[in-house]
């Protein structure tokens, strides 16, 4: 059986290569984060499976590369259309996959699956383009040339969509693709991959390898016939990549982790602040971006802890499929029992566990309570690691300098949320904060036009807009004389 069935649906547990399902000799089994469900065996990809995709994925390049903006615009609107038609569908199968909110699917997630593509695809049409300049009479002209196969590497806390801005980037630019979803999560990816063939996407225009980072990932990182490296996941992971790399100078792009500040300023609006706060168990701790750090203003502590607290306790955890959950499960047993150890540690450590600090006993599984830790020792773990799990800290500060170089004391630049009540003192603490991101009085707000990516450890380079296009494609200027013609 190389099929699994979701809400109706059978999703292909093989590769995708070439337009056709490849199966290789090794799976691995898939489980639902929800309640351990066995989902299926999963190919488990090697280097033949790589060197299959990636052969595929070049010989698609040239004629996708030929098509120009427009006509591969087309297809990746009819393919945003599918997407948006299957929201339902993809929403069921993430859901049962990673154990994300399904609400948040529906709603949120699958609809901006469908815009990733379309912005991307639209933009190259469109906004793709850099005003002539002159130099002494002549004109450069700046164009970005299709560079080749790009190799997509993606985790498993929002996979299709974290996929997605990768996909529409690199296929509007002409590239060819080869994915590499996470191992926990592979399903949505393949039933994208059926997806992208109604829609007319050529065959190996985009491939799928699935299988574990250290084999399949490893291959295509380090493969020859590859232009480009997109990676999303942990810093650890891309010193591997990084060195992969450097063997055949391939450009890198790298996405990574965070341990971003939550800054509550003593003129904020407290209400809004402890809503902003609350927002950063989201995902049950899964998202790059929290600002996992909150860095309150000792004059308004009690007061905003309060208020914390309240919201706090209403958050409802339990199966992600129900509508009035807010925090589901924990991806995985090992991540699950990665976290449980930064909590336990800072237990033995004597630190303040506010609420929270353990397992969901009653619920079981992979289910571990929204934890929040008072006043860590400066230094210690729990403030310098990414937990990538429902885990927050809380410590104090007086002054502004105090809360700049707190919240720029991490080896990471991520993201960065300020609450005040001051547009002027907000801006002299966004000005001094070191992030590719800052929100203020707002949280998770993203246009795909703006800049998106970490400074420091927390990443290469941006996405968004013109910055994908000067990654994917080659950026070329070609300068023209204004003597040596005929007409
Ligand atoms: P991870 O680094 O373990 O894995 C990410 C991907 O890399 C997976 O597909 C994995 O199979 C692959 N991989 C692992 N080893 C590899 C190797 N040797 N060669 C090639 N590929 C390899 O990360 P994760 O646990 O899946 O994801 C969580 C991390 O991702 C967190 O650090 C989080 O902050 C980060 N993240 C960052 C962003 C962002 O936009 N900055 C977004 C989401 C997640």
């Amino acid at each position: 059986m190389h099929t699994i069935e979701v809400a109706g649906v059978e999703i292909d547990t093989r590769h995708y290569v070439n337009g056709q399902r490849l199966a290789s000799p090794e799976t691995y089994t898939n489980t639902s984060p929800i309640d351990g469900t066995f989902l299926g065996e999963i190919s488990r990809g090697d280097s033949d499976a790589v060197d299959a995709a990636v052969a595929a994925a070049r010989a698609a390049f040239p004629a996708w590369a030929a098509l120009g903006p427009k006509k591969r615009g087309e297809l990746l609107n009819k393919l945003a259309d599918l997407v948006e038609e299957n929201v339902e569908t993809l929403a069921n199968i993430e859901t049962l996959d990673n154990g994300a909110l399904l609400r948040s699917h529906l709603r949120g997630v699958m609809p901006r699956v469908a815009m990733n593509i379309r912005f991307f695809a639209d933009y190259a049409i469109n906004d793709l383009h850099h005003d002539v300049f002159e130099t002494r009479g002549h004109t450069n002209n700046v164009s970005w040339d299709p560079s080749g196969v790009a190799a997509l590497i993606t985790p498993w806390n929002a996979p299709l969509m974290l996929a997605t801005w990768k996909i529409g980037p690199a296929l509007a630019a002409g590239d060819t693709v080869v994915l590499k979803p996470a191992e926990w999560t592979p399903l949505t990816a393949s039933y994208f991959a059926d997806l992208t063939k109604r829609a007319g996407i050529p065959d190996g225009v985009f491939n799928v390898v699935f299988g574990y980072g250290s084999e399949a990932g490893a291959a295509l990182t380090a493969h020859t016939g590859i232009s480009r490296i997109s990676f999303t996941g942990s810093v650890p992971t891309a010193k591997i990549i990084a060195h992969s790399a450097a063997d055949n100078l391939t450009p890198v792009s790298f996405e990574l982790g965070g341990k971003s500040p939550c800054i509550i300023m003593a003129d904020a609006d407290l209400d809004l602040a402890a809503e902003i706060a609350v927002e950063q168990y989201d995902n049950a701790g899964q998202v790059c971006l929290s600002g996992t750090r909150i860095l309150v203003h000792e004059s308004i502590a009690d007061v905003f802890a309060d208020k914390f607290r309240e919201k706090a306790a209403a958050l409802v955890q339990g199966d992600p499929r129900d509508p009035a959950t807010d925090i589901g499960p924990q991806i995985h047993q090992v991540h699950f029992d990665r976290i449980k150890g930064f909590v336990d540690r800072a237990t033995a450590e004597g630190h303040d566990i506010v609420w929270g600090g353990g397992p969901n006993e009653e619920l079981g599984g992979l289910y571990f309570r929204p934890t929040l830790v008072k006043n860590p020792t400066p230094g210690s773990e729990v403030l310098t690691s990414e937990i990538f799990g429902p885990v927050l800290a809380m410590q104090t500060f007086t002054t502004d300098d105090e809360v700049i170089a707190m919240a720029n004391g991490t080896e990471f630049g991520l993201a960065a949320v300020v609450v005040s009540g001051d547009r002027v003192h907000a801006k002299r603490i966004t000005d001094q904060l070191v992030a590719g991101t800052i929100w203020v009085n707002c949280f998770f707000v993203r246009d795909l036009r703006a800049p998106f990516g970490g400074s420091k450890k927390s990443g290469i380079g941006r996405d968004g807009g013109t910055w994908s296009f000067d990654f994917y494609a080659d950026v070329k200027n070609t300068v023209i004389s204004p003597n040596g013609w005929k007409e």
